[in-house]
């Protein structure tokens, strides 16, 4: 499946997009995750990029759709895609529809997950992420924690509070969402590519998806 997934920081956009890959071996694209590697290991992208996501502000469109134009082109998108977290204003959706022309892809459709306010907050507060850039695998300390406090089940590496959720960033995250990403929720119903998912579980979003792709 070709996929864009939209929705608020929080709204659970990795979560499923995890989830969906296991269903057909489509990838999943995470610009956050990419950019969240290339500040690790100190990449001149990760120096361009950091002060950016400190402070819960989009990065520069051209640093993304550079990043974006090469990803889209390797051969494992071949059998599909979930882009999680792009694109993210409107000048990306357009560039990204360009690009998809001239790539000869054609998208399945564009998912709205629509989360109220106090749950995203919620989960933002209490989101871990594992430290280990190759893993950055997602708990909850309520919901989801790890076995052991602190330790990634999966590669053993430090769980860890990411810089951009503090209360202060998170707010401002939801703010640059609202103004800079919502909108491109119009731009896909205008397409006709829009499937908007009121739901809270990752359950119901992907039974959301799996029927709209079946009809
Ligand atoms: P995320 O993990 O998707 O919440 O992304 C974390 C941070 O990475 C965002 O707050 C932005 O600073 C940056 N970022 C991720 N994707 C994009 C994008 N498509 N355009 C601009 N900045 C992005």
């Amino acid at each position: 499946m070709k996929l864009i997934l939209l929705g608020a920081p929080g709204a659970g956009k990795g979560t499923v997009a995890k989830r969906l890959t296991q269903l057909d071996g489509s990838v999943q694209i995470s610009t956050g995750d990419i950019l969240r590697g290339a500040v690790q290991a100190g990449t001149e992208l990760g120096k361009q990029a950091e002060a950016y996501m400190k402070r819960g502000d989009l990065v520069p469109d051209a640093l993304i759709l550079g990043i974006m134009e090469k990803r889209l082109q390797e051969p494992d998108c071949k059998q599909g895609f979930l882009l999680d977290g792009f694109p993210r204003t409107i000048p990306q959706a357009e560039a990204l529809k360009g690009l998809l022309v001239r790539l000869g892809i054609k998208l399945d459709m564009a998912v709205s997950i629509d989360v109220p306010r106090d749950v995203i907050l919620d989960r933002l507060t209490t989101r871990r992420t594992c430290s280990n850039a190759q893993c950055q695998a997602i708990y909850n300390v309520k919901s989801n924690p790890p076995k052991q406090t602190g330790v990634c089940d999966k590669c053993g590496s430090p769980v860890v509070q990411r810089e951009d959720e503090t209360e202060a960033a998170i707010s401002h995250r939801l703010e640059t969402y609202n103004q800079k990403t919502a909108p491109l929720i119009g731009f896909y119903e205008k397409e006709g590519m829009l499937l908007n998912v009121n739901a809270t579980s990752s359950d119901a979003v992907i039974a959301a998806i799996q029927k709209k792709l079946a009809s």
